[in-house]
This record gives C-alpha cells, sequence and structure tokens, in this order.
C-alpha cells in the first residue's frame, strides 16, 4: 500500500534504513551527499517524505514548494537545519533521534574517570614525546569515590547504573523528582551535590537556566582536587572560570567534549579565534579536550537509522507523531480486525477557534469509535478512527476536510 509513497534519503543515510524503509513498500531515492536549496526545491515536490542529516537545510521556501512534503526525517540528534515552525505550519512533522546516543555518552565518560584519575592523557602523551615519567602521586582509583551526576536523564541514569557497577558511589541533583537507581541518591540542591562529589559531571540540557550553571560560585564549593567532566552542552560550563579553578589546583582536572562555539568541520582550527580560551585551556595539565565525540559511535549512528526510519513509518502508515519536535504528539490504539473496516483521518489544521468544529461536522454523519487531537502553538492535530465506512465515503471524507496535508489512512 505504500507504493505511491517516494522517499528522498540524503547526506548518505544508512543503508540498513533505506532497506528498511524498501521492505516497506516505499519507493526510496538514496543520494549520498547533501542538496542545496535550489536542488530542493526543483526536486523535493516530487516527493512524500525526505530523510537528511545535519547538513540538508529545510527551509520555509524549500517547505513552500514541496507541496506533496509530509513527512522529514532528521537522522541525527539536532534539528536546526529545519525551519520548524514552517514546517508545522505546513502541516509537516519532524521527527529526529535524541536519545539513541545515551549509552555511547555514559561509555565515554566511564573512560574519562578513569582516565583524569590517573592522569593518563598527560603520561601517554609524555611517553608519545619520547618521555618515560612514571608516577604515582595524585593518582587514585576510582573505587568508593563519589560520583555527583547534573541531569539525571537517559545518560545521566545510564551511567549511574554503570559506575556503581564500578563500585563508585552516585548521588545526582535533578529538577525533577526521580527514582534512583540501585544505590543512587538524590541530593536536594547543586550546591550539596558539589560540596560532597570526588567527579562532578554534568547532563543537562541547554536551557537560559543551565547557561554558566557551573561557574566561579560553583566551582569554588568543589571539593579541592575534584574533577569536572562536561559531555552535555557547551554553554553550560563557563570556561574561563574553570582555568582559574585549574590553574589554582582547585580542580585536579576536567574533562570537555562541548564547547560554547565549535569548529564546523573536521580539520578547522580549535584556537583563539574560535573561543578567546583555547590555546590557556589546551595547555593546562590533566585536562581531556575532546572534539564533541559523546554520542559518536557505530552503534548509535546504527540506532538512529533504525530509530528515525520506524518514526518516519509510523507517521506515513498509523498517523502517529510520537516524539516529533515541532508537532502536537497524538496517537491512537488501532481498532483490531473484530471491530470490522475503518479508517484512520489524520487531520492537521490551525489551532484556533471553529477549526475543529468544521473537521467534527465532516465527521459527524460516520461512526467515530475513537478521536484524538491536541495542539501546540499554531498547529493542531486530530485523529479518529472511523467504522464500516464504504469506498465512496472515503472519497467524499477526503473532499470535504479538504486540507493540504490530510491523510486518510485506511
Ligand atoms: P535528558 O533530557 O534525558 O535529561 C536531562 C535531565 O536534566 C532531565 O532529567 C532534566 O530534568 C534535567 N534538568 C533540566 N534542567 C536542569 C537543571 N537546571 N538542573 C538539574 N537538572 C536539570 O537528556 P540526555 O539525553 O540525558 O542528554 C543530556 C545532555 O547531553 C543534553 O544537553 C544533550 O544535548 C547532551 N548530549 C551530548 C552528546 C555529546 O556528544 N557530547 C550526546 C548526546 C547528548
Amino acid at each position: 500500500e505504500n507504493v505511491d509513497l517516494r522517499l528522498l534519503l540524503l547526506e548518505n543515510i544508512s543503508q540498513d534504513a533505506v532497506a528498511a524503509f524498501r521492505a516497506q513498500g516505499f519507493h526510496v531515492d538514496h543520494h549520498a551527499k547533501s542538496m542545496s536549496e535550489d536542488e530542493l526545491v526543483q526536486v523535493l515536490p516530487a516527493y512524500h517524505a525526505i530523510g537528511i542529516r545535519s547538513k540538508t537545510k529545510i527551509t520555509a521556501r524549500v517547505l513552500k514548494a514541496a507541496s506533496k512534503l509530509l513527512v522529514i526525517g532528521c537522522f541525527c540528534i539536532g534539528t536546526n537545519q529545519v525551519d520548524l515552525p514552517a514546517a508545522a505550519q505546513a502541516g509537516v512533522p519532524v521527527f529526529n533521534s535524541p536519545f539513541s546516543n545515551s549509552r555511547s555518552v555514559a561509555e565515554l565518560v566511564m573512560g574519562e574517570l578513569v582516565a583524569l584519575s590517573r592522569q593518563l592523557f598527560d603520561r601517554a602523551y609524555e611517553l608519545r614525546q619520547g618521555v618515560w615519567n612514571k608516577q604515582s602521586k595524585g593518582c587514585w582509583e576510582v573505587r568508593g569515590k563519589t560520583l555527583g551526576i547534573v541531569g539525571y536523564g537517559h545518560i545521566g541514569a545510564q551511567l549511574s547504573v554503570l559506575a556503581e557497577a564500578f563500585g563508585i558511589r552516585v548521588i545526582f541533583y535533578d529538577v525533577l523528582n526521580i527514582m534512583a537507581l540501585g544505590s543512587a541518591r538524590q541530593v536536594e540542591s547543586l550546591d550539596a551535590l558539589l560540596a560532597e562529589a570526588d567527579f562532578v559531571t554534568l547532563h543537562v540540557p541547554e536551557l537560559p537556566e543551565t547557561i554558566n550553571m557551573i561557574s566561579q560560585q560553583q566551582l569554588a564549593i568543589m571539593k579541592k582536587g575534584a574533577y569536572l567532566i562536561n559531555n552535555s552542552r557547551g554553554k553550560v560550563v563557563d570556561i574561563p572560570a574553570l582555568i582559574d579553578a585549574l590553574k589554582s589546583k582547585r580542580l585536579a582536572g576536567a574533562a570537555i567534549d562541548v564547547f560554547p562555539s565549535e569548529p564546523g568541520a573536521n580539520g578547522a582550527p580549535f584556537d583563539d579565534q574560535l573561543n578567546g580560551w583555547a590555546s590557556t585551556l589546551r595547555a593546562l595539565p590533566n585536562v581531556i579536550l575532546t572534539p564533541h565525540i559523546g554520542g559518536s559511535t557505530e552503534e548509535a549512528q546504527r540506532l538512529i537509522g533504525e530509530e528515525v526510519a520506524q518514526a518516519l513509518t509510523r507517521y506515513l502508515d498509523y498517523g502517529s507523531t510520537v516524539g516529533a519536535v515541532n508537532f502536537p504528539e497524538v496517537d491512537l490504539r488501532a481498532l483490531t480486525q473484530e471491530q470490522g473496516d475503518h479508517i484512520r483521518v489524520c487531520h492537521v489544521h490551525k489551532n484556533q477557534p471553529g477549526a475543529l468544529k468544521q473537521v467534527n461536522d465532516a465527521l459527524s454523519p460516520y461512526n467515530v469509535e475513537k478521536q484524538f487531537s491536541d495542539s501546540k502553538g499554531e498547529v493542531a492535530y486530530l485523529m479518529a478512527d472511523i467504522a464500516d465506512v464504504s469506498t465512496e465515503e472515503i472519497s467524499k471524507l477526503r473532499e470535504l476536510i479538504s486540507n493540504t496535508r490530510a491523510n486518510i489512512l485506511t
């Protein structure tokens, strides 16, 4: 039933995803490269769905031209490359894969705990330079130490379990009350966590209240000789304040994977032009700097392919918008065969008075078994399952609720 649906996949999206779509019967065109705005304006009108990574920009102009487009899949974490409000207004939900790399980040933090604690990178660097420097002073086991996790979400919780397996005591701070895993313990404030932890690791999103969440005042509360790890977002740590804390030996080391400004491409310099303090930070001992690789693993890439492909298929086959970033999240449990022939009406409309009445007037002659609608900003989305409808009635319905992106799924 999907043969009429044409998918355009750009930026070398994994062959697993291509195979999954083809198995579902979709017509798939796969390209290794991205496309420019002009190319997309030309090509996209022939497609019902597009899969992209971070390089393809889906602008309002592209969306306007793509009159058949039903859905966008970002096979990555970020969605800034898509004009999300314009897509929502055009009735096009956008899906991504926000949690597929949580485990990869948590594992990197485990490596960093040991590497910092043993000054691993400095010793390895010295020996690469031909210098033998065997040391035990200031080198510790992680066993029995206290790890403070700030933000106990997907990554923080995963890390909690891994750290306990190493014999590390885990405390965490989160704005929500979250059930602690294993023997971990939630503390009531960030300050309480900072005062108690030997390692502080940050796993919060970037929000107005998390920008510079770790600055001079917070670093001053941390234990002397503690370590800071940031694999969350670059702006969460005030780096000049961190540099001061490292220089004064208040902190014994830091691992930083994310930065306020990051180079746009591999090979580009990470220097003072980009971030005024870059050369100072690069020269400090026991500081591990990595180029935003927390989530960069083969496993995470594969999971992203599977997850986004599934989300697109669930939307195209069942209308489900669960997990959409710019759209109200709506889903219904499908009716069973015993409940007779039925169709599912999926309707996108403006979130304004009277809009729902129009749709419901159109549906009123039928037996609506289930219905659910929700709104997000200016966009509202309704899903209704209607039993016992004939083919003629389906085409009548199609006309009645004429809406550019209206979808009737049988
Ligand atoms: P998540 O949404 O699952 O969890 C975030 C947690 O932080 C939530 O429990 C939330 O309640 C909590 N939180 C929000 N504001 C807070 C505050 N002010 N104080 C304390 N807690 C607060 O997110 P996640 O998937 O675990 O990701 C965490 C961070 O890691 C995000 O910033 C994400 O962008 C980043 N990330 C980085 C990489 C990388 O490559 N380095 C990869 C994936 C994710």
